[in-house]
């Protein structure tokens, strides 16, 4: 029998570990909210806000429920709806296009960059195209920080100035990375983040929250956050949702912005280790000069229909892997009858078949970096 196999299975992402780091803070943070049972918009909750709009540079943030629910705060805010237009990569998590269809606007899909995985902005004239001939608006574009690599923000700002879009940022896995000597959360009209415990910045359930510099656009969200509230909660002057982030979870997330930085130097450490390792037998993550990830995912490309078989030669080592995303969103049941921009999407469809993501996180050693790497090259090589 194989000895390797009798190593523990590594985690594909540690929250456990990170638990064991901040415990007592987070228990005594939590212990607060019990105390005081102000649960819903408690005191913790504008703390984190402040905290949050201080650390990423956005003049309002506004939590809420979901990152799902995040964007969503974002289109209704921008006064998007039936008849309207969202712009966003096919090559993401299925959220990006929901919330379009979710307002009663059509997302139109537009390819990726086949280095970065983000979206081509070049592709967005195209798509303008496609909405317009098809005698829809195009009012906005979702470009998505992909595994924690921004977009190309500058690129994407000039597409949606020429095309007259706003731009809602979708930084659910990007949150906390820098381009261009700013981190995430000033590009674009809004930008939206997840706090979903497998994200960068976790909480202990669901939470979400969504940044601007503009005063209108922040009013009119922290409006919807709460049922379309006017001067008070009794007095409603838009249709709303019920989305506001737990108190309790606010409380959690405070302690854990205090070890993001710290915890983002981590993965990147991690990622320079695997990617020195690793570039001459897969294609490594590229880092365009100017960016820094937060490497929600640590994703490298397998050629040749091999990553299937290095997915299960690493599963037989207890090494868990995965694929986001198997099948890009313009070929899923759901999303298959949006137009898609001109062109189509070769490279979208490509990287479906040949992605494939290691265990990343904070807390990862060399040790276990080493046999990952080990496994990897053995399997390519076999
Ligand atoms: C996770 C994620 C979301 C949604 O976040 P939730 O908090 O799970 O609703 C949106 N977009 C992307 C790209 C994501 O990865």
């Amino acid at each position: 029998m194989n000895v390797r196999t009798e190593l523990p299975p590594t985690p594909f992402i540690d929250v456990a570990a990170q638990r064991r780091r901040l415990g007592p803070a987070i228990d005594a943070a939590v212990a607060r909210v019990l105390n005081h049972c102000q649960f819903i918009m408690g005191p913790e909750v504008r703390a984190f806000e402040a905290e949050l709009a201080a650390f990423c540079g956005a003049k309002h943030v506004i939590t809420c429920a979901s990152g799902t629910d995040a964007l969503v705060l974002g289109l209704r805010a921008l006064g998007i709806g039936p008849g309207d237009v969202v712009i966003c990569p096919s090559f993401t998590f299925c959220a990006t296009a929901e919330v379009a269809a979710l307002v009663g606007a059509t997302p139109v899909f537009v390819d990726v960059d086949p280095l970065t995985f983000n979206i081509d902005a070049n592709g967005i004239a195209g798509a303008v195209e496609t909405a317009t001939a098809a005698g829809l608006t195009p009012k906005a574009v979702i470009p998505v920080d992909l595994f924690g690599l921004p977009a190309d923000h500058s690129a994407v700002a000039a597409a949606a100035k020429a095309a007259n879009l706003f731009v809602l940022d979708d930084a659910a896995q990007g949150f906390g990375a820098i381009y261009r000597n700013k981190r995430l959360g000033t590009f674009g009209h809004a930008t939206a983040t997840s706090f979903f415990p497998a994200k960068p910045l976790g909480c202990y359930g669901d939470g979400g929250a969504v940044m601007t510099d503009d005063d209108a656009l922040a009013d009119a969200m922290r409006s919807i956050r709460v049922h379309g509230q006017g001067s008070d909660k009794y007095d409603n002057v838009r249709i709303g949702l019920a989305s506001r982030l737990d108190t309790v979870q606010a409380a959690v997330l405070s302690e854990k912005l205090k070890i993001f930085p710290d915890e983002i130097d981590a993965r990147n450490k991690a990622a320079r280790y695997y990617s020195n390792a690793l570039a001459d037998v897969v294609t490594v993550p590229a880092v365009p000069k100017g960016y820094t990830s937060v490497w929600a995912q640590y994703t490298i490309r397998v050629s040749g229909g091999r990553r299937d078989a290095l997915a299960a030669a690493l599963k037989a080592e207890g090494i868990p892997t995965a694929v986001y995303y198997p099948i890009p969103l313009h070929r899923q049941q759901a999303y298959r009858h949006y137009p898609v921009g001109k062109g189509g999407l070769p490279v979208s469809e490509r990287l479906a078949g040949e992605v494939i993501s290691l265990p990343m996180h904070a807390y990862l050693d060399t040790a276990t970096q080493d046999r990952i790497i080990e496994a990897t090259r053995r399997a390519l090589k076999a």
